[in-house]
């Protein structure tokens, strides 16, 4: 094996990525090695490395949280993987298996959690360390490259969907048809949902549609609240994956009584807050939660989905050299689904 590996870092806070020859990183106890192949590239490495987020990654740092891969190397004191094992490794880096989250199943808030290239390097590069406890088994014939978005915008979604508690045949409200918000469309679809699609751009309204969305609204060229409420009487539950505060207070103004939003997005900065009605919350008897990725188990859940077949990321692959003008066309919200980095190429 050769001792250095390509990767894309990042060396300061909005500076472009360099792909740079690094040390193949070396699995302490409990991690394994992965030679990665494919790497989706999600709105979170982009909030990264514009610091919106506090508080602000590890540098340098090497972005990337929705890993697939083989195992290149096992580390003392793992059980239960051999060289060539198909895994993914997701956002949730790591928890501390320990505090009152972790133990109540809730560990996507424990404390002291880390975070797949956020707090310690990702998958952008040919070789990575994840810790073996925290990383989905993969199907051996699985697609890479369409699996790796269920990684993170994946287990995402589908919990974001659960922490609705909407029922089958309810109406869910998705708003932000990004790469979370179309594979959102179909965990919702797969969960007997019907689908209101809510964007900006109506080529992401047109995958939603393909995708079995029912209703679609263009914010930017209707009042969007008024058109859920008109067209489906309000939505039972929401989920917003968009990257702008606006859709967050919209989303609230989209519900039926009774019905609850999850907020998935993390538009960060100066889109971070959001002006709302009390009154509307209140007498309606609305719910607002967060939800933060996914548990384990969620992760499981979620790759069983797309292993039968039941949910699909539309993806274009491209490779490392490519991941600054990605960035660029993700910042113009030119994307439509996600764009997949190849490593098997090495940094081609
Ligand atoms: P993306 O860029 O692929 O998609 C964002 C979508 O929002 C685009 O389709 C865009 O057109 C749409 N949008 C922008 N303004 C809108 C508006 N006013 N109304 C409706 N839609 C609008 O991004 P992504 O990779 O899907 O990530 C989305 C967000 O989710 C990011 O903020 C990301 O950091 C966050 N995220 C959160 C978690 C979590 O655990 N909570 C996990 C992953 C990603
Ligand atoms: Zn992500
Ligand atoms: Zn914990």
């Amino acid at each position: 094996m050769t001792k250095t590996m390509k990767a894309a870092v990042l060396h300061k806070i909005k500076d472009r990525l360099v792909i740079e020859d690094v040390a193949i990183p070396e699995p302490g106890h409990g991690d394994i090695l992965i030679k990665v192949k494919a790497c989706g590239v999600c709105h979170s490495d982009l909030h990264a490395l514009e610091g919106d987020w506090s508080p602000l990654p590890n540098l340098p740092l090497i972005p990337g949280h929705e890993v697939a891969g083989h195992v290149a190397a096992i580390g003392p004191g793992v059980q239960g993987f051999q060289i060539g094992d198909a895994v993914g490794v997701p956002w949730m880096y790591s928890s501390c298996g320990a505090c009152e989250f972790c133990l109540a199943g809730m560990e996507t808030i424990c404390k002291s959690g880390e975070a797949t290239g956020y707090s310690k390097p990702g998958g952008y590069a040919e070789y990575m360390v994840a810790s073996a406890a925290f990383v989905g088994k993969l199907p051996a014939d699985a697609d890479f490259f369409e699996l790796a978005p269920i990684l993170c915008a994946g287990v995402t979604t589908y919990r974001g969907l659960k922490r609705t508690g909407a029922r089958p045949g309810q109406w869910v409200a998705v708003l932000g048809i990004g790469g979370l918000g179309h594979i959102a469309v179909q965990y919702a679809r797969a969960m007997g949902l019907r689908v209101a699609a809510v964007d900006v751009a109506d080529d992401k309204l047109a995958l939603a549609k393909s995708l079995g969305a029912e209703v679609l609204v263009n914010g930017a060229q209707e009042d969007a609240v008024a058109a859920i409420q008109s067209k489906i009487g309000g939505a039972h539950a929401a989920v917003v994956t968009a990257v702008a505060s606006k859709a967050f207070e919209q989303a609230i103004l989209m519900l039926r009584p009774a019905g609850t939003v999850a907020y998935i997005g993390l538009p960060g900065g100066k889109s971070d807050e959001i002006r709302t009605s009390i009154a509307a919350i209140t007498n309606w008897e609305l719910s607002i939660r967060g939800s933060n990725v996914g548990t384990r188990a969620d992760l499981h859940e979620a790759l069983d989905f797309a292993a039968n077949g039941l949910v699909r990321a539309k993806i274009r692959t491209a490779p490392l050299s490519q991941i600054n003008a990605i960035f660029d066309e993700m910042r113009q919200g030119k994307i439509v689904g996600r764009v997949v980095l190849d490593l098997s190429q090495g940094a081609t």
